[in-house]
């Protein structure tokens, strides 16, 4: 029996959650290589809970991770050969607590962010826990307690996974599993609008890039009162969910002048331009669409070098502001907006594939087949999802 260790006797579990002996989890080997295997149900510390997974989505940073590695960080290293399971985006339901933990109970469905912080870095204690200066620092003597599960910890494509409380926000009893999973992409658009952009209401804003992160930026943007959103892209399905999601305006960017047209829409530009291609072409619009004095925010992971009139940043005041996911408990906010039903994420989410299913769901995501947007891998513990593909 795997729980009669010392970390496990502190642990509250129960009855109604009964815990096996093992879990499935998905574990990276050498770069693309996945095999479902089993292990140990890991521990909840201080201030953690132990989360059943119930369905976790598939981002485009995971097929970064197992194509190169990077953002993940295992023990201080790449990720590749350690025993390591991947998968941020996740949700499920509390299996048990960690010793003092009295803000959650075992049994309550949850959705949770990714980084928890260190805690005690000059970022974590301004909120901005993403940015936080011990970021992998995990293990070993440099144990400094920070998680970003998925990224420097074990994440979501298993059974179970441990979560610090202050990353974990409850579900409402009537929204599903698969919509649970979108809170989080909800929440870092949120936090590049809000906490870092300053957006308020009545500003206009751009979102270049009908992704994920950029489709829930106009349905964000659209909730806070922002005027008008407009969105530019190329794929007319995704454009198509932009408008339902609250896009005043859709510029097709393959037959429109981009720049020219967002000037005719705005006067003098746009108040906040949301980035989320960050390629040569896509930056070079931004900088030239945005207003005096606007803001600019890229949401995206240039690989390579871009090349833009810096000067013009320069005389027209522009900032330029780079985001690497949630912060300041946006997601939780973003939650609040969800259970109210401001904005329809369930428009995203495409496919549902089971957990042993994740290879196939990786190539729908990887490979965009049958205009694939945002896949999800449902344990099957919820309601059964039509959009499952059989
Ligand atoms: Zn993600
Ligand atoms: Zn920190």
């Amino acid at each position: 029996m795997t729980r009669e260790t010392p970390e496990w006797k502190a642990v509250k579990t129960s009855p109604n959650m009964p815990l096996p002996n093992e879990m499935k989890a998905w574990v990276l080997g050498d770069p693309e290589e996945l095999t479902l295997t089993e292990k140990v149900i890991p521990a909840p510390g201080k201030a953690e809970a132990l989360v059943r997974i119930d369905a976790v989505a598939i981002c485009a940073t995971d097929l970064e991770i197992l194509k190169y590695g990077t953002p993940a960080l295992i023990e201080g290293g790449a990720p590749f050969n350690k025993n390591y399971t991947p998968g941020h985006e996740y949700m499920g339901t509390i299996a048990a607590l960690g010793p003092g933990v009295d803000e959650f109970e075992i049994g309550d469905r949850v959705t949770v962010e990714i980084h928890a912080g260190c805690g005690q870095c000059k970022r974590c204690r301004m909120g901005m826990y993403t940015s936080c200066h011990n970021y992998g620092k995990n293990y070993g003597d440099v144990d400094k307690g920070h998680r970003a599960n998925g990224f420097t910890t074990d994440g979501g494509f298993a059974q179970y996974a441990v979560n610090n409380i202050n990353t974990m926000i409850r579900v409402p009893d009537d929204m599903s599993d698969e919509e649970a999973t979108l809170v989080v992409t909800a929440g870092t658009s949120m936090y590049g609008l809000t906490e870092l952009g300053g957006l308020v209401a009545g500003e206009s804003v751009v979102v270049i890039g009908p992704g994920p992160i950029g489709l829930l930026a106009v349905a964000v943007a659209k909730s806070l009162g922002a005027s008008p959103v407009i969105l530019v892209g190329t794929r007319e399905n995704r454009n198509e969910i932009g408008r339902k999601l609250g896009a005043d305006y859709v510029i097709d960017a393959r037959n429109e002048d981009v720049v020219a047209r967002v000037m005719e829409l705005t006067g003098k530009g746009a108040d906040y331009v949301v980035d989320c291609a960050g390629n040569e072409t896509t930056t070079n619009q931004a900088v030239k669409m945005t207003n005096r004095g606007g803001r600019i925010c890229l949401a995206a992971f240039p690989k390579e070098p871009v090349k833009f009139d810096l000067g013009y940043l320069a005389v027209n005041n522009i900032y330029l502001y780079g985001i690497r996911g949630e912060g300041r408990s946006a997601t939780h906010r973003a939650m609040a907006f969800m259970a109210e039903k401001r904005f329809d994420a369930r428009l995203v989410h495409t496919h549902t594939f089971s957990m042993e299913e994740l290879p196939t769901a990786l190539k729908y995501a990887r490979e965009r087949i049958d205009d694939a947007i945002k896949v999800v891998v449902s344990m099957g513990n919820g309601p059964k999802d039509p959009k499952t593909v059989k």
